[in-house]
């Protein structure tokens, strides 16, 4: 049985200078490592043999329809513009509109070098392919939008990082890789027939009943206002949250530095490259305005009236911060049990979020555990949590069935950073067990699955990732 992919492409369509035609670069000894066939189906793909499949998603065979190519964007990073990114380690195969509808890219990340590498070996290994295959189907099952992973593929070769490590491919998919960056590159260079195809492109694609450059801009703010709650509720620190990294779509993309909160603190980063803090867990809602204001400014330079538009962008970007707070408000209310609103809600989560910062609350297993009576075992001072529920039992008593409510907002499981760390270094040594276990485990994030507790666990002193990497 040979693997075939109804490719149906539209962005090689595009104009040329939207990217370079590049083929992936073969790799020595392709392993198929993990295929994902529940996604499979969706895309209409039909799985091959392994080995088939181990040479088409390391980029050795090029499957029929295929029109790979590396897609140019630029970006801030860390607030500092940087004129040309692009798909330095990835390559587009093409798109497939799936069994329902939707039309989504498959990509290789780590198929080697293209025009727009830099410095680098267009290459991954395998610790950072697993941790996206893992995290990325996670935040699925989580229900949260993100880009997803079909397939994962050792290449037998060896790529140097900190030392040698075996190197992978990642098969990605999207509903597409269009950023804020895809813009910003074509805005900041003055090509404006360029943006203004781009533009429409991203409305058909994405938001068919937007109307112009800032009806997509409105469409875009609501995704990512609506996504960024959704981390927020489930303690998810994106780490890069760089333009070039921030989708059209509104889809979560680049699992990178990524990281779930254990215990409870606003401030909490994870990546080695953040010194400053500046993706931190609380700063997140903030940085999405700013990435939001980028994608404004890059918009408004195909605008005729550039005055009437800074005045109608500026309008749509500052209506943003209401927006998230009325997601992550209700989020968090569910959080709680609670279904109707009342105005000291908002006091009532703040509260709660204060005491657990104060008491190294685990944030997962904190909120999980409302419902029972092991919530205030999660505070070193149980009595904080205890004063707390005083007022929220009061609360919860003109609430229908709260317990309900608080199991289908609150995830008993995460991919806890030492748990993917362990699996990562499990399978470096040939053993994929934990992989596979994760995997099926943080596909029902919600049932309790009593025979994973371990994973539920927070981690010990000496379990502890203290910081990430981007692996690159
Ligand atoms: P990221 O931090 O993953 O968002 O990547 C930022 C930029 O660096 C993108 O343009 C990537 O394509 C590029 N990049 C990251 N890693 C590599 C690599 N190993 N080789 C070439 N380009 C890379
Ligand atoms: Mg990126």
């Amino acid at each position: 049985m040979t693997l075939t992919i109804p490719f149906d492409n539209s962005y090689a369509r595009l104009p040329g200078a939207f990217y370079a035609r590049q083929s992936p670069e073969p790799v020595r000894a392709p392993r198929l490592v993990a295929f994902n066939d529940d996604l499979a189906q969706v895309l209409g793909i039909s799985p091959g043999d392994a080995q088939d499949m181990a040479e088409v998603f390391a980029g050795n065979t090029l499957p029929d329809g295929a029109e790979p190519l590396a897609q140019l964007y630029s970006g801030h990073q860390f607030g500092n513009y940087n004129p040309q990114l692009g798909d330095g380690r990835a390559v587009l195969l093409g798109e497939v509109v799936g069994t329902d509808g939707i039309r989504r890219d498959i990509q290789l990340k780590g198929s080697g070098r293209t025009p727009f590498s830099r410095q680098g070996d267009g290459r991954a290994w395998l610790g950072p392919v697993l941790r996206e295959y893992v995290v990325s189907e996670a935040m699925h099952a989580l229900g949260i939008p993100t880009t997803r992973a079909l397939a994962a593929v050792e290449t037998g070769e060896v790529v140097l990082r900190e030392g040698p490590m075996p190197g992978a491919v990642l098969t990605r998919v999207a509903q597409s890789h269009l950023r804020v960056g895809t813009f910003q590159v074509f805005a900041a260079r003055g090509q404006i027939a360029d943006l203004r195809r781009l533009t429409d492109y991203a409305i058909e694609r994405h938001y068919p009943d937007a109307v112009g450059p800032m009806g997509l801009l409105c469409a875009v703010r609501d995704a990512q206002a609506a996504l960024i709650a959704q981390w927020m509720a489930v303690g998810f620190i994106h780490g890069v949250m760089n333009t070039d990294n921030c989708a059209i779509s509104g889809e979560t993309i680049d699992y990178g530095p990524c990281a779930f909160m254990d215990s409870y603190h606003p401030n909490t980063v994870y990546s080695s490259i953040d010194r400053m803090g500046r993706y931190a867990y609380s700063n997140q809602p903030e940085i999405a305005v700013w990435n939001l204001a980028q994608l404004a400014t890059a918009l408004i330079q195909q605008i005729e009236d550039k005055q009437a538009a800074v005045e109608e962008a500026t309008e749509i970007v500052h209506a943003m911060p209401d927006l998230m707070q009325q997601h992550w408000l209700r989020r968090f209310r569910a959080k709680i049990g609670l279904t109707t609103e009342e105005d000291d809600d908002l006091a009532l989560i703040s509260d709660l979020l204060t005491r657990m910062a104060q008491n190294q609350a685990d944030f997962t297993n904190t909120f999980r555990a409302l419902g029972s009576d092991a919530a205030r075992d999660q505070f070193t001072d149980p009595a904080a949590f205890d004063s707390w529920a005083e007022g929220w039992r009061a609360r919860l008593t003109r609430e229908g069935d709260p317990e309900a409510v608080m199991r289908a907002a609150n995830p008993a499981f995460i991919p806890r950073n030492h748990r993917v760390e362990q699996m990562i270094q499990a399978a470096v040594q040939g053993d994929y067990a934990p992989f596979h276990r994760l995997n099926a485990v943080l596909a029902r994030p919600y049932d309790d699955q009593p025979d994973a507790a371990d994973l539920r666990r927070p981690p010990t002193q000496d379990e502890v990732v203290h910081a990430t990497f981007c692996g690159t």
